[in-house]
C-alpha cells in the first residue's frame, strides 16, 4: 500500500473537484447539468495571441529558455507594470512561471519553515492554504466578514499578527467573493504591515482587469511604497486574456526573493513553456481593447445574477466589485427540508441539493473558509445563467 508523505496528509481532495466529478457523472447519465463552478473565462484566447504562439513554433522557439523567463518576456512584464500600475522593476525583480499558481508555490517553498504562518483573508482561494501547508507552513484564516464587504480590516490584521507570521496574502478582486479592496480599505492594512517588518505581503492581482462600475485598481505598492522590499506582486494572463490552459503567470518582488524562488522553480519545472511565453508577450504588449470589452460583458452578467439571487426568498447577495463570482448568503434557507425530508444543515448540503434537484453545480462557501455561502461563477452565457437562476429558484420553492 502507498504511504503518503506527511506534507500532503492535511490536504484532502478539494470538494470543488468532487462537485465537478459528480456533475460530469450526472451529465454522462444524461442529466442536463449546468456547471457554474469553474474559475475560468468562457471566452476564447484572442486570435493575435494564438498567432504569436504559432509563429514561435514555426520559428523554432521551442527550446528551454532562461528559467525565470526570456528577456523579451521580462521586458513585456516590466512594461505592463509600468503602464498599468506605475511601478518600475528591474529584470532581476521579475519572474515568469507556469501560472500564477506556481508563483505561490515557488514563494512558499522558498520562504516557509515549519511553524511559520501565512495569514489568509477568508473567504480565500483554497490553493493558498494548501500550498502553504505543502511548504510546511501553517495557514491562518482571517475572516473578512460580510458586513465589512468580505474584506479584512486593519484591526483584524493587527490582532492576528504573531511573531511567527511570515506572509499576509491579499487577493483583490477576490476569488470567491468578488470583493475588491479600494485605496481606502487597503491603505490602513498596509500601514499596519509597515509597523511589523517581519511580515511580508503577497498581493494576488490576477483579477485586476475585472473591476466593474468604473472602478480603478488599487495597487498596494503605490499606496505604500515603504513595503517595496517585502512585497511580492502576483499576476498572470489566465483571467485577463482567457489563457488558463497556457499556464503562464508572473511576479515582481525583491531580487533576493526572486532568486530564492528561482531555486525552487529550477528544480520543479525549469522555465515556463517557451511557446506560452511568446503568446503572453503578445497578450501583454498587443492591443488591449478586448480586455475592456470582456469586462463589460462580465459586468452585465454579474448584474443579472445578483438581481436574480436577491429576488429569491432566503438568499441575499452582496454586489461584488469584480472578478466573475457571486458569493451569496444562504443562511435563510438552512433548517428547511428538501422534498425528500432531508434537513439543509449547511451550505454544503444546500449545494448538494442544488446539484441533485436543480442540476446546477455551484460551490459551498465552506470550501473557501467562510460559511454559509455559495459561489456562482458567472463566466457563462447569459441564457445559461438565466436558466440556472430559474432552476435554483424552483428548487428553493420546493423546500419545506
Ligand atoms: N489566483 C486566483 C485568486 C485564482 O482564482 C486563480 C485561478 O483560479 C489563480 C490565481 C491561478 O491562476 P493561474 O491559471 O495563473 O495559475
Amino acid at each position: 500500500a502507498l504511504t503518503r508523505a506527511s506534507r500532503i496528509s492535511s490536504i484532502g481532495v478539494s470538494e470543488i473537484l468532487v462537485i465537478g466529478e459528480t456533475a460530469r457523472r450526472m451529465r454522462r447519465a444524461g442529466k442536463p447539468v449546468i456547471v457554474l463552478g469553474a474559475g475560468e473565462p468562457d471566452f476564447d484566447t484572442p486570435d493575435n495571441v494564438k498567432e504569436a504562439a504559432v509563429r514561435a513554433i514555426r520559428d523554432g522557439r521551442t527550446k528551454y529558455t532562461a528559467l525565470d523567463g526570456t528577456p523579451e518576456m521580462k521586458a513585456a512584464i516590466i512594461g505592463k507594470f509600468r503602464r498599468e500600475n506605475a511601478l518600475d522593476f528591474e529584470p532581476a525583480e521579475i519572474m515568469a512561471t507556469a501560472g500564477a499558481k506556481q508563483v505561490l508555490f515557488n514563494a512558499f517553498m522558498a520562504t516557509m519553515n515549519p511553524g511559520d504562518e501565512a495569514l489568509l483573508a477568508a473567504p480565500y482561494w483554497t490553493t493558498y492554504a494548501d500550498i502553504a501547508a505543502i511548504a510546511g507552513g501553517t495557514p491562518v484564516a482571517l475572516a473578512g466578514r460580510e458586513e465589512n464587504g468580505f474584506r479584512i480590516t486593519a484591526e483584524d490584521l493587527e490582532a492576528a499578527i504573531t511573531p511567527r507570521t511570515r506572509w499576509l496574502l491579499l487577493n483583490s478582486p477576490s476569488n470567491p467573493s468578488g470583493a475588491a479592496y479600494e485605496a481606502e480599505h487597503l491603505k490602513p492594512i498596509l500601514d499596519v504591515l509597515l509597523r511589523h517588518p517581519h511580515v511580508w505581503l503577497m498581493t494576488d492581482d490576477i483579477y485586476e482587469h475585472l473591476l466593474y462600475d468604473g472602478r480603478t485598481f488599487a495597487t498596494a505598492l503605490n499606496l505604500q511604497p515603504g513595503l517595496r522590499d517585502r512585497t511580492l506582486v502576483i499576476n498572470g494572463v489566465s483571467k485577463a486574456y482567457a489563457m488558463t490552459g497556457w499556464r503562464l503567470g508572473y511576479c515582481a518582488g525583491p531580487a533576493s526573493l526572486i532568486e530564492a524562488m528561482s531555486i525552487v522553480q529550477s528544480q520543479a519545472t525549469t522555465n515556463p513553456s517557451s511557446i506560452s511565453q511568446a503568446a503572453a508577450i503578445e497578450a501583454l504588449t498587443g492591443p488591449q481593447d478586448i480586455v475592456a470589452q470582456r469586462r463589460d460583458d462580465f459586468q452585465r452578467r454579474r448584474d443579472i445574477v445578483v438581481e436574480r439571487l436577491n429576488a429569491m426568498p432566503g438568499i441575499s447577495c452582496r454586489k461584488p466589485e469584480g472578478a466573475f463570482y457571486t458569493f451569496a448568503n444562504c443562511s435563510g434557507l438552512l433548517g428547511r427540508r428538501t422534498p425528500e425530508g432531508a434537513v439543509l444543515d449547511s451550505d454544503s448540503t444546500y449545494c448538494r441539493y442544488l446539484l441533485e434537484e436543480a442540476n446546477v453545480a455551484v460551490v459551498p462557501g465552506s470550501c473557501f473558509g467562510l460559511a454559509p455561502y455559495f459561489r456562482i461563477s458567472y463566466a457563462a452565457a447569459q441564457e445559461t445563467l438565466m436558466e440556472a437562476c430559474d432552476r435554483i429558484s424552483r428548487a428553493n420553492e420546493a423546500l419545506r
